[in-house]
């Protein structure tokens, strides 16, 4: 997927007070061929979100749509995870369309991407919320020594860079924050961010699975080759470069295929990124609401997705029914992904895995 055939935008809806910040007067001029649709607030665009008749246009709705708007709420969330910290984003929504993604579920149906232009504002939070940490003193599976903000919980930064320097100005504040570092996992190889110079203080986690899951669920997304081979470029140019193995999806024929996966990755990896690796393993869970919309688009995913027989209700935070994977089956299926691991990658630490 080329960024010219990811990101056609002929559509720009945006807040009034878009045009009040350098960043937003700088992304409308990159398309001065768009239709400009004013609208009240990002959330709720009538006609856009939550509307099921677009569920057939759902890619071109994410190609030729973008959403501009100035985010009104600064706050982190603890995490523990793939985090310590969740930051508030600089975007919300993806031109991608992993058929998993949980992002369609915020704003309803076709989700595009929204950039917040006041990246300044959050940056100059962010850089507050980090002094006031102060040093790390306790190590945990996060990372040793800084605190870690995971800057792309509801958007693939990636993809974002495409369009604003938001992403630029992320990096550029974490490499001046001597105990934070900024994280996200992406799913896209965007080359452009290799001139950003993160000196070590922005984690990229690419996402990994089997190519032949990938073809059919990942869509949009940059093969999985070429995932594989952006991690030396990415750890030259001074990123920490993770693994992020998520979601696992269990199908005949897996441990086949992750066997195969960690084989070709251990092929390509540098002695540099192999020392600096880590990566995190989320087995798939998926929801009834989102399976739904994906019958009208996209039907052949949901045969790898939904699969009742070794899956089992859980309560959603987002509401509706989710389901992942049965317990027990589950914790076997965990220990089988780590024994494949630990066997072809034995440098590769699991942050975590479940
Ligand atoms: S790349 Fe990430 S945010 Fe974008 S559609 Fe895929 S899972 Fe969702």
């Amino acid at each position: 997927m080329r960024p010219r055939d990811l990101l056609r935008v002929n559509r720009i809806y945006l807040e009034p007070r878009v045009r009040e910040y350098a960043r937003g007067r700088e992304i409308l001029a990159r398309f001065p061929h768009a239709e400009l649709v004013e609208v009240a607030s990002h959330w709720n665009i009538p006609g856009l979100h939550g509307n099921e008749g677009l569920a057939r246009d759902w890619v071109r709705v994410k190609r030729e749509t973008l959403v501009l708007g100035v985010r009104k709420t600064l706050a982190v969330r603890p995490n523990g995870r793939s985090a310590d910290f969740i930051a508030p984003g600089v975007a919300n929504g993806c031109a991608m369309s992993c058929a998993y993604c949980y992002v369609p579920r915020r704003k309803g149906y076709a989700n595009p991407i929204t950039t917040f232009v006041n990246v300044e504002e959050v940056t100059a939070f962010l850089a507050r919320h980090a002094r006031a940490q102060g040093e790390k003193t306790v190590p945990d599976q996060v990372d040793p020594r800084a605190w870690v903000y995971d800057v792309g919980e509801n958007s693939d930064l990636s993809v974002d860079a495409l369009l604003s320097d938001n992403v630029r100005d992320l990096v550029t504040l974490f490499r001046g924050l001597p105990n934070a570092k900024a994280s996200f996992a992406t799913k896209f190889v965007n080359r452009d961010l290799l001139d950003y110079d993160p000196r070590g203080r922005t984690r990229i986690r690419f996402s990994l699975m089997p190519r032949s899951v990938a073809r059919v669920v990942d869509v949009r997304t940059s093969p999985i080759r070429e995932r594989i081979a952006a991690v030396n470029d990415f750890v030259e140019a001074g990123y920490e470069v993770h693994l992020n193995f998520s979601p696992v999806i269990v199908y005949d024929g897996w441990r086949r295929d992750y066997a195969a996966l960690f084989e070709e990755v251990d092929d390509a990896l540098s002695d540099a990124a192999k020392a600096q690796l880590a990566c995190e393993v989320i087995f798939l869970t998926h929801h009834e609401g989102l399976h739904d919309v994906n019958l009208r688009w996209h039907p052949r995913a949901e045969d790898l997705l939904w699969v009742p027989r070794v899956q089992e209700e859980k309560r959603s935070q987002q509401g509706g029914t989710a389901v992942r994977y049965r317990t027990g089956m589950k914790g076997q299926m965990v220990r089988v992904f780590r024994d494949l691991l630990t066997e072809r990658m034995p440098y590769c630490r699991v942050r975590y895995a479940f």
